[in-house]
């Protein structure tokens, strides 16, 4: 079936709504999601959103940009910073006028609270700049936004897995799907596109991110020619839950958790004695590994304690309900009388499609940009997160910037032509899915998928070395080798979740591929890219982006210079 929008949009997450409600001012849009729309991964962010509002203590716009830019350890791009921390006010203020149940102080002000790396004066303190909906808060906004969206007329087609984005040269066409309950295609041209398709996590096996995090279109894009940005930066979170991955929000430690080796001292005094427990992620992860590394994980084994302990049980259950609950259910630990065990966990993409500050898709490293094809939220790299993001600015991202892209495109389709996709472009999605539906192949999508976990959480994750990220690029070379000799059980086409399976899968080998190799690339240790054999941030050779672009042979690296307007690179002390 044939489809045509103004605008249409992939993914139903915070970023894919915020740009709908703001493209639906002008024309048609449509929001293509392979979930439910309400079960995109923002649904289950936690801990908080970050504005300077200044409601619970003096804080200011200039303290959360340079707190980003410190945070990025120098690679994010300031003018992007800037804008995204000037705009935040704005933003929180907005959503509240929206519908979401932000929770509140005393004088019924929005309550805000701490977060790792956010200080005031210029990392003289931490400062309480997260706003929050307890712990539920990306829970919140989805819904606020998912509801203003239905008003405005935005049209939903949930299940729709997009098996193609059509581009040819610099002009993007639209896109592609597989109606996932009927497995017929669907065509949708468009005047734009816009990609928000979010983060990638589950190519690692200890992960907070959702299953459907596989990163599929940055994949798609990719082949099509697209580069991918700073793709090495990928995100740990310190506190998932041990064994599980699931995430125990910052917010636990904004409220005053702290973490505790197998001696009993709260070892974060040591790593960064001015925030201790609120250091950037990328900081505490490693403190955390080296913790276990030198026998000081609980009982010589490894994890430690997160200890919450101290927190009133009242507080617990107004802002922080969520996480008790997993803590109860996951682990049979209440975390009002027992410390919780927490290892890292693959959290946040960094890196991502290159887009200018108003969401329009670099083709290369010089600027140039992709007519009609636009991204935001967490699968874009503006870059407002350089190396590592703060916790609390995702949220804020996918706003500031959903906003941005909408009206940008907004102002743009008035003059354009709707994209024209050719049947030879359908051809190819169905010749790909038919050779999956077909192949009697003797691999099986599990053993391939789990292989590909284990290396990349073992090679690739918070320590990385260059002779273990070779190894891995050439396992990952065999895994997609075995890949095409995949064979599935059901043949079917009405709602194939294991033809789903085997698409995503092809899509997570690509991305590990350019993760290892960008990873091997980067000769120095920045923010949550951590060489063991080049421990060093090297800022004459490795202040600049990387641009992966896929060729015939190796992978090509270009580099673009990063975007430094006011705060000059320092060593990062906390
Ligand atoms: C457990 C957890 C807690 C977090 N807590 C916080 C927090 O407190 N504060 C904060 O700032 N950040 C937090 N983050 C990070 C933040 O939530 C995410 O980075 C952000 O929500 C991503 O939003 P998004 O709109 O970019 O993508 P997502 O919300 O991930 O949405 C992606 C969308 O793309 C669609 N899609 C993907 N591929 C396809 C395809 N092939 N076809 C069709 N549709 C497709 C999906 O269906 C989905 O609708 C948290 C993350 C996690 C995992």
């Amino acid at each position: 079936m044939r489809h045509q929008f103004d605008t249409v949009i992939i993914g139903s997450g915070l970023a894919g709504l915020r740009a709908a409600l703001e493209a639906s001012g002008e024309g048609s849009v449509a929001v293509l999601s392979k979930l439910y729309p309400t079960r995109s991964h923002s649904t289950t962010a936690q801990g908080g959103i970050g504005a300077a509002l200044g409601n619970e203590e003096p804080d200011k716009p200039e303290w959360h940009f340079y707190d980003t830019v410190k945070g990025s350890d120098f690679l994010g791009d300031q003018d992007a910073i800037e804008i995204m921390c000037e705009d935040a006010i704005r933003a929180i203020i907005e959503l509240e006028h929206l519908g979401v149940p932000f929770s509140r102080t005393k004088e019924g002000r929005i309550a805000q609270r701490h977060f790792g790396g956010h200080t005031r004066d210029f990392g003289v303190a931490p400062v309480r700049r997260a706003c929050y909906s307890a712990d539920r808060t990306g829970h919140a906004i989805v819904f606020a936004l998912y509801e203003q969206c239905q008003l405005k007329g935005v049209k939903f087609f949930p299940e729709f897995f997009v098996s193609d984005i059509v581009i040819d040269n610099t002009r993007c066409h639209g896109v592609i799907t597989l109606e996932i309950s009927t497995g017929e295609f669907h065509i949708f041209s468009s005047k734009v596109t816009l990609i928000a398709s979010g983060g990638y996590g589950r190519v690692f096996k200890t992960t907070s991110n959702a299953y459907a995090s596989t990163g599929d279109c940055l994949s798609i894009l990719y082949n099509r020619g697209i580069p991918l940005e700073d793709m090495e930066f990928f995100q740990f979170h310190p506190t998932g839950l041990y064994g599980l991955g699931i995430l125990i929000t910052e917010g636990a430690r904004g409220e005053g958790g702290i973490l505790i080796n197998g001696k009993g001292e709260r070892f974060m005094e040591r790593y960064a004695p001015t925030i201790k427990d609120l250091a950037p992620r990328d900081m505490v992860c490693r403190a955390i590994l080296t913790e276990i590394k030198e026998g000081r994980g609980i009982d010589g084994k490894d994890y430690v304690y997160l200890d919450i302990r101290n927190i009133p049980k009242r507080t617990l259950q107004e802002r922080l309900p969520e996480i008790t609950t997993f803590c109860k259910i996951y682990m049979g630990v209440d975390p009002s009388e027992q410390p919780i065990p927490v290892f890292p966990t693959a959290h946040y993409a960094m890196g991502g499609i290159p887009t200018d500050i108003d969401g329009r898709v670099f083709m290369d490293e010089k600027g140039s940009v992709v007519n009609g094809l636009f991204a935001a939220g967490e699968c874009a790299c503006v870059s407002v997160h350089g190396a590592n993001r703060l916790g609390c600015n995702s949220l804020l991202d996918t706003v500031v910037f959903g906003r941005r892209s909408g009206k940008a495109i907004r102002g743009e389709i008035r003059d354009m032509e709707y994209g024209r996709i050719r049947n030879n472009e359908l051809e190819r999605s169905r010749m790909l899915i038919d050779s999956i539906l077909t192949n009697d192949g003797k691999e099986k999508i599990a053993n391939i998928k789990t292989d590909l976990q284990d290396r990349m959480m073992e090679h690739c994750s918070v320590f990385r070395e260059e002779k273990n990220l070779k190894g891995l690029i050439d396992s990952i070379r065999i895994l997609k080798e075995r890949a095409e000799d995949i064979g599935l059980k059901d043949k079917t086409r009405k709602f194939n979740t294991e033809l789903i399976d085997a698409l995503e899968l092809k899509h997570m080998l690509t991305l590990s591929e350019v993760i290892a190799s960008s990873a091997l690339e980067r000769k120095e240790s920045r923010g949550a890219h951590y060489r063991v054999d080049c421990p060093k941030r090297d800022d004459t050779s490795w202040l600049k982006h990387t641009f992966a672009f896929k060729t015939e042979g190796a992978i090509e690296f270009r580099y673009k210079p990063v975007a430094i307007t006011k705060f000059q690179p320092e060593e990062r002390q906390y």
